[in-house]
């Protein structure tokens, strides 16, 4: 960048996304952007839209009309490569229970075509960066939910991806598991990268993040800062927020 340049592309933009599935609209005219480093968490009530926005950003659903780009491309146009700049980490964990967490980590590095002559190096990082380095020779079967979903983070990152996507990391897992992300999400912002988590617990994306979407029935009802939401929500509209998202 030139000297005393200031930085203004966003790394990602949505603009005026629609979603429907079978005539049922889940998300409705949402636009944001997310600058490089930036921590975005999105939290909404069962229902909200995160997890079909989250899945849009990840190029594996398409919107009906809007247009969503990383780093200055449309992501339709050139995903194979946005995914090679994306990490993604469902709701749901993709491992296999028989294999242990290193063989299930060489599968997946084999998926993202990472070279042999690295890939140990990176199973063994990525594992430690987890906290499950001691326990790679284990079946998956042995592990805990909050071990797996770890598991899970952790081939997320086997590709080195500039930006991580993750839908409720922390969802009923452990305090290990839950501190180990929240330090994860820290250091990665440390190093440059940018993360994208959904939650529902706004104590906990205050603590991690930069900004914040509250996404209400597929419409985007707040972006900002903790801050910024708290002094623009109506009173009535935050204690409404509240309390749905205590219901979730
Ligand atoms: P949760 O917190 O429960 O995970 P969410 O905020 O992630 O919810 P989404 O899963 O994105 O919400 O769902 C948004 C809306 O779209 C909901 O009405 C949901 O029923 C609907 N929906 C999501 N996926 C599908 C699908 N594959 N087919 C039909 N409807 C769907």
């Amino acid at each position: 960048m030139r000297k005393g340049a200031i930085e203004t592309d966003s790394l990602i933009s949505v603009s005026n996304v629609f979603k429907n599935y079978k005539g049922r609209k889940a998300l409705e005219g949402v636009s944001f952007e997310v600058f490089g480093g930036e921590v975005l968490g999105i939290i909404g009530p069962n229902g909200a839209g995160k997890t079909t926005l989250i899945s849009l950003l990840a190029t594996i659903n398409k919107p009906e009309t809007g247009k969503i780009s990383i780093k200055g491309a449309d992501i339709l146009k050139k995903p194979d490569i946005i995914r090679e700049s994306l990490g993604y980490v469902p709701q749901e964990t993709a491992l296999y229970p028989m294999l242990t967490a290193y063989e299930n980590l060489d599968f997946w590095g084999g998926i993202y075509g990472i070279e042999k002559s690295v890939k140990k190096e990176k199973i063994n990082e990525v594992l430690k960066l987890l906290k499950l380095y001691d326990r790679k020779n284990d079946k998956v079967k042995t592990f805990s939910g909050g071990m797996k979903k770890r598991l899970n983070i952790a081939a997320s990152l086997l590709h080195d991806p500039e930006i991580l996507i993750m839908d409720e990391p922390t969802a009923g897992v452990d305090l290990l598991s839950r501190s180990t992300i929240a330090e994860l999400i820290k250091r990665l912002k440390k190093s440059g990268h940018t993360t994208i988590i959904t939650s529902h617990y706004i104590d906990e994306l205050e603590e991690l993040c930069d900004k914040i979407l509250v996404l209400w029935e597929g419409s985007l009802l707040y972006f900002g800062s903790v801050k910024d939401i708290l002094r623009s929500a109506s009173a009535d509209n935050l204690e409404q927020l509240m309390l749905k998202l205590e219901e979730a």
